[in-house]
């Protein structure tokens, strides 16, 4: 059996901190987070590797790296209501319940939504609140949120996600075409949005009402 507590530490030594993640709550929230939960046991040998991996349905499980970058750009202290639409396999659904005090998680498959449910009630997470719904139109009945994460490229920040926003509260979103995209980080600010953008990213499109055309 792999010594995952020391695959975790290399990880992080090698594909986080040289990268620029300098945020130690992030960081101490990477080393704690065991990754191999959230992915079949074929994967185990490669459950830090550098990279995403399948999770069935033709979705994956983010890169380390990424996951810590959204993360960080989520600027969360502890008290936030977070809304994350693309739960997958749940692993940067855990990492967000480490560092906010709730978070709302939509999945659209099914399959995926029921798998995650269970493996984080056997984690133990008591703030994180599962839906299996179409997320590029929110989650209406639980809004507003401080912060909104998508882990799925859309080719614009869908408008129920801006109005389900706090004022002064912060998205994070892929936003591009569909093999491309860059990581857009938007603060919701009198009503506006202030964007930047931090490079190329790709993820799965998000699908849906609001999702890419
Ligand atoms: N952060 C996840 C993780 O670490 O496992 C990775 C998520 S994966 C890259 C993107 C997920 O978004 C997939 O599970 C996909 O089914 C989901 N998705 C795509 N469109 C969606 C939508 N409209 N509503 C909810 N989930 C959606």
């Amino acid at each position: 059996m792999e010594n995952f507590e020391e695959l975790r530490r290399l990880m992080v030594q090698t594909q986080i901190i040289p990268r620029g993640i300098s945020d130690k709550k992030v960081i101490d929230t990477m080393l704690k987070v065991p990754r191999e939960k959230f992915i079949d046991e074929k994967f185990y040998n490669d459950a830090y590797g550098d990279h995403p991996l399948p999770i069935g349905e033709s979705q994956t499980i983010s890169q380390p790296f990424m996951v810590a970058l959204m993360t960080e750009h989520m600027k969360l202290t502890g008290s936030e209501k977070v809304l994350e639409i693309g739960t997958g396999s749940g692993y940067q659904t855990a990492i967000l319940a480490e560092l906010s005090k709730e978070v709302y998680s939509v999945e659209r498959i099914s399959v995926l939504y029921e798998k995650t449910k269970s493996i984080l009630s056997e984690l133990g997470y008591k703030n994180i609140f599962l839906f299996n719904d179409d997320g590029s139109q929110g989650l209406k009945k639980h809004a507003p949120y401080d912060r909104i994460i998508v882990t799925a490229a859309a080719d614009k920040i869908p408008q129920p996600l801006i109005d389900q926003l706090t004022e002064g509260g912060r998205i994070v979103i892929p936003v591009g075409e569909r093999f491309s995209q860059d990581l857009t980080v938007a603060d919701k600010i009198k009503g506006s949005l202030k964007i930047h953008n931090y490079g190329g990213c790709v993820f799965v499109p998000l699908v849906g009402k609001h999702g890419m055309s």
